[in-house]
């Protein structure tokens, strides 16, 4: 099987398995953790199983879903106003 077909077709797919994990659940970036699981995957897989959620406290924002410091009143990436609590 072609190395480019493979990878996109079968490991990006799979890396994104691990990817949704550790972000939607662990609160992880993404991007770190698609390229990680789409060259690594079964580690990865394992790994965001495994790794802890992340200890500080973030909120996703409201206007561009990117993660932010529980207590900013501004969106650090967007700048759009968060409704504190
Ligand atoms: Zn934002």
């Amino acid at each position: 099987m072609d190395v480019l077909i493979l990878l996109v077709f079968v490991l990006m797919p799979l890396g994104l398995i691990s990817a949704a994990i550790a972000t939607s659940v662990k609160k992880r970036p993404f991007l770190r953790w698609w390229v990680f699981g789409t060259f690594l995957w079964p580690i990865a897989l394992v790994a965001s199983l495994a790794v802890k959620p992340d200890k500080r406290e973030y909120w996703q924002c409201p206007s561009c879903r990117l993660w932010i410091n529980h207590e900013a009143t501004k969106c650090r990436h967007c700048t759009a106003d968060v409704p504190v609590g």
